[in-house]
């Protein structure tokens, strides 16, 4: 946690139920860059998640509620007894917000609101989706496992707003996946800044999870999730030959066939001007071993076009990468000028109008590519986590779909299933995006 992070203390009251809501709504904070601190005097506010089942319950919640007041002095109330409202601020009336239990969105909005982050939107290296997470539906989880960043590309603030990498340690982070398990999550999303570095900063550590010992390194992470049960997804790993261990784990099931690896470019001159990491990578080669273990597995990146002195050639480069890297998920920016980015006073910036005029050609070839990869995929039988479920069918997401940036798979016949489930679809039809089939039961 970078010491510029806004920082959440969190009692929890009450049963098992209440702190598996503690548990989410704290993995919430973190993935949104909330510190997690233990103490009322370290805490920026306070989150106190109640509980009202009996008297001396009550009693209790209230005067844990006082004493976060009297020793911080802003508050935040949830959990059962949140619901009932005017017997807190009866007592408390400086608390600044309540909500009942299970109520994940409400509590993160209060936190958002009363401990605003300095936002700055950096289409780049978000890591959630822009419009935030949805807490809705609840069968799927990200999981942050580290903070901050040990690279300085050029185009990003993120090292200056969060410092260097700090790792949680793998007992926690595999504590905290088993009880988003337990709660009924279904897929687990790993993001961190860079998580093919993840444990770097500990010196791969030794850990332990329920008794066992385990390094804090990527492979060996992904090797526990893998024991969960559920989908786990990875996002933002960079190309660098150790990730090459973690291909087995997806061609053998463990881990889902699917890497978001953000190249950004594939002109080694404009990679070295971006200061990107693994820029020396030869990453067709790259991608074409990890095809070789696992055929089917997904490829996602974004790019960015037009970026300081981008010439002809190297956007030529782009476009030949393109062709031969076959990705199947693509994003791409324009370049924009960060505040307080290195790259701002790189020489020769693209005109804009080049710029948008790459950025349409890049989406052009890419959407070609693309639509042929789905379209390989008709007559093929797919696994689909569904998503959602009405009188029309069902919508859910292929091992092939992260939930909000990739595509979804449309049923026509959503009978007898569930939101969270997992089904099987001979899918019939694709378009650029979305591909569509039949429940085989
Ligand atoms: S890897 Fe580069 S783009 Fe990503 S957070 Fe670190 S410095 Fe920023």
């Amino acid at each position: 946690m970078s010491s510029s992070a806004p920082k959440v203390g969190f009692i929890s009251l009450g049963c098992p139920k209440a702190l598996v809501d503690s548990e989410r709504i704290i993995t919430q904070l973190r993935v949104e860059g909330y510190g997690i601190v233990p103490s009322y005097e370290e805490a920026d506010l306070v989150v106190v998640n109640t509980c009202g089942f009996i008297d001396e319950a009550k009693a209790e919640s209230l005067n844990a509620i006082g004493e976060a007041i009297q020793e911080n002095g802003k508050v935040v109330v949830t959990g059962c007894l949140g619901v009932k409202a005017d017997d807190i601020r009866a007592l408390h009336p400086q608390v600044l917000s309540i909500t009942g239990p299970q109520a994940y969105e409400q509590v993160v909005g209060a936190v958002r609101t009363h401990l605003p982050q300095i936002k700055a939107h950096d289409p780049y290296t978000s890591l959630v989706p822009p419009q935030g997470i949805k807490l809705t539906p609840r069968h799927y989880a990200y999981v942050k496992i580290s903070e901050g960043c040990n690279h300085r590309c050029s185009f990003c603030i993120i090292p200056s707003m969060r410092g260097d990498l700090v790792s949680r340690p793998v007992g926690e982070v595999m504590d905290e996946a088993q009880g988003l398990v337990e709660s009924g999550v279904k897929e687990l999303l790993i993001i961190s800044q860079d998580t093919s570095a993840y444990g770097v900063d500990l010196k791969y550590k030794l850990d332990f999870w329920g008794g066992r010992p385990m390094k804090t390194r990527m492979r060996e992470l992904c090797s526990g999730l893998g024991e969960l049960g559920v989908w786990v997804r990875l996002h933002y790993v960079y190309p660098y030959p150790h990730v090459d261990q973690v291909i087995p784990l997806m061609a053998e099931g463990k881990v889902l066939p699917y890497l978001d690896v953000p190249f950004q470019h594939a002109s080694p001159r404009i990679l070295k001007l971006m200061r990107r990491p693994a820029a020396a990578e030869n990453n067709l080669a790259r991608i074409r071993a990890w095809r070789a273990i696992c055929p089917d597995i997904t490829l996602r990146s974004t790019f960015i076009v037009g970026f300081p002195g981008e010439t002809e050639q190297d956007f030529q480069i782009l476009l030949e990468f393109l062709e031969q890297a076959q990705l199947d998920r693509v994003g791409c920016f324009a370049y924009s000028p960060v505040q307080g980015a290195a790259a701002n006073s790189l020489a020769d910036p693209v005109p804009e109008e080049i710029k948008h005029q790459r950025h349409q050609v890049f989406m052009e070839t890419q959407a070609r590519i693309s639509a042929q990869r789905l379209q390989d995929k008709v007559g093929r039988m797919v696994e689909v986590l569904v998503d959602q479920v009405d009188e029309h069918g069902a919508v859910g997401r292929s091992h092939a779909d992260a939930p909000e940036i990739d595509g979804q798979v449309y049923l026509d016949d959503g009978d007898g299933i569930a939101v969270g489930d997992l089904v099987h679809v001979q899918v019939t039809e694709a378009d650029e995006h979305d591909l569509y089939g039949h429940l085989i039961r």
